[in-house]
């Protein structure tokens, strides 16, 4: 009898591991003929969640999304772009900021040292590094399918899901989902960012434009943890920094994977297409919170880069969660109450329309708006928030405040998320139990921040510690990280 290939039920095989008895129902079927099959399970290449986080349809998250109403955004058009059309003191404020910095390095203010700034500055990605649409050129690596002479790779699309997993949890993700691309999901693409063909392949144009196929592709949303611990010296330019740390590894981990689904014989195209909080949403990986540009994950709370990798190997797709965590916002805004400039809703019903008294339409064309219509969420005042943001170098409070962005030694430890993924009735008992206990940076509220003289004095206690390597804090080891 072959050692690598014998008939095993789930039964005889959990009892080999001494595990036999935890459920008979979790134990009958399905019959794995040999380990190989066993990895190609569907239970094995996309991992199940645990038990009371919920499976949503496709295209389906927890926040309600009207499709017909989506349509593509002009990223240039953002907040985050251009804050001038939305915001009739941006002017002074980029004045302001650059008087602030020398002034609060001058008088070494906690996290606005000079070492606070060279961080913010200097931990991404070297001078020069490439994070390509599309290889081209000597960027293709040697042994290809073709070069080699060899067929292309080829699996069942839960074998490649398994494997890919394999592959992009090793180069450096935490996270992990499989959207397929559609014609909605194509709604999502930025109008100046990437041109959608009838190709079959993803390229770059004469004009140096990102081209995407109209189909066929699986986008994946890939998530890279930012430091917790530092984000509790928030605020402070080492927040900046600490993205940049999640972009650096972030795109580590693209630019492995995109090299290794070509080395397979397949397309890799690397980079967001889109605003991320969608696709982590319908990859499953987070669901949308009260804050709009940041999605909140059951493990890693908000405190995370993401950012897309795309291809045409065939991949089981990865369905919408419910966690209980769009519902506890509606309860919570824990967020709102921390915000320096007032720009988070303090609202407890999400609404298709933003209110009227939040002017989210430019200064200048009433035409333009700086969010994506078709959702029912939480309208944010993204315009102040993007001056204040900038003002103090790097804001973030809100982020680092969020009842999920705590260890698990925290308010919101496992026990408590799954009873939010149960039931809501305990959500005001456990937003209130966050602020009762102290957690996050309750010191920070309307006008109180760092131009009105207020200050983290943990800027200072994060120089002194000693940080784990790339900053990894521990929750990639909580028992439902994936
Ligand atoms: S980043 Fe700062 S200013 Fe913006 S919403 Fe969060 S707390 Fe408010
Ligand atoms: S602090 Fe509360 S309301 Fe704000 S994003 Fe986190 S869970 Fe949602």
């Amino acid at each position: 009898m072959s050692v690598f290939h014998s008939t095993m039920s789930r039964r005889s095989f959990m009892k080999t591991l001494g595990l036999a008895g935890v459920g008979a129902a979790a134990l009958t079927a399905p019959v794995f003929h040999d380990l190989d099959e066993m990895t190609a399970s569907g239970d094995m290449a996309n991992p199940k969640k645990p038990w009371w986080i919920k499976e949503r349809d496709l295209e389906n998250p927890t926040v309600e999304i009207d499709w017909t109403l989506v349509k593509r955004f002009d990223s240039t058009k953002s907040t985050q772009s251009n804050n001038a059309l939305y915001d009739p003191n941006w002017a002074q404020a980029l004045i302001d900021q650059k008087a602030a910095k020398k002034k609060w390095i001058t008088e070494n203010q906690p996290g606005y040292t000079l070492k606070d700034f060279a961080f913010r500055n200097n931990v991404g990605l070297p001078i020069g590094a490439l994070n390509p649409w599309v290889l081209t050129g000597t960027q293709i690596p040697a042994d290809t399918p073709a070069s080699l002479g060899v067929p292309k790779y080829t699996g069942t699309p839960e074998e490649n899901a398994r494997m890919l997993r394999t592959a992009l949890r090793t180069f450096g993700a935490y996270q992990i989902g499989y959207v397929p691309q559609t014609a909605n999901t194509n709604k999502l693409a930025y109008s100046n960012g990437v041109i959608i063909e009838d190709t079959q392949t993803a390229y770059i144009n004469a004009a140096s434009k990102n081209v995407m196929p109209s189909g066929g592709l699986t986008h994946i949303p890939i998530m890279y943890p930012e430091m917790l611990t530092a984000y509790y010296a928030a605020p402070s330019p080492l927040i900046r920094g600490i993205h940049e740390q999640g972009n650096r590894g972030n795109g580590q981990v693209r630019s492995s994977g995109q090299r290794f689904l070509v080395a397979i014989g397949y397309q890799g195209v690397n980079g967001s297409i889109g605003p991320m909080p969608p696709f982590m949403a319908l990859g499953g990986e987070s669901e949308q919170g009260r804050i709009g540009g940041q999605s909140i994950s059951p493990t890693y709370g908000m405190t995370q880069t993401q950012n897309l990798l795309s291809t045409d190997l065939p991949l089981a797709p990865t369905h919408p969660i419910d966690a209980g965590i769009w519902k506890f916002c509606w309860t919570c805004a824990n967020c709102s109450k921390v915000c320096p400039s007032s720009s988070n809703s303090t609202e407890h019903e999400p609404t298709w329309d933003p209110p009227a008294t939040l002017n989210v339409r430019s200064l200048t064309d009433p035409n333009i708006i700086y969010s994506i219509p078709g959702k029912k969420v939480f309208w944010n005042n993204m315009a102040t928030c993007k001056t204040y943001q900038d003002m103090v170098w790097g804001c973030n409070i809100c982020m680092g405040n969020c009842v999920f962005s705590h260890l698990e030694t925290a308010a919101v430890h496992l026990a408590v998320k799954a009873t939010l993924g149960t039931t809501p009735v305990f959500n005001t008992f456990f937003k209130d139990m966050d602020q009762v206990m102290g957690y996050g940076l309750q010191q920070f509220s309307a006008g109180v921040g760092p131009p009105t003289g207020t200050f983290n004095p943990k800027g200072v206690d994060w120089w002194k510690t000693e940080t784990p390597p790339h900053g990894e804090d521990g929750r990639s080891r909580e028992l439902h990280a994936q």
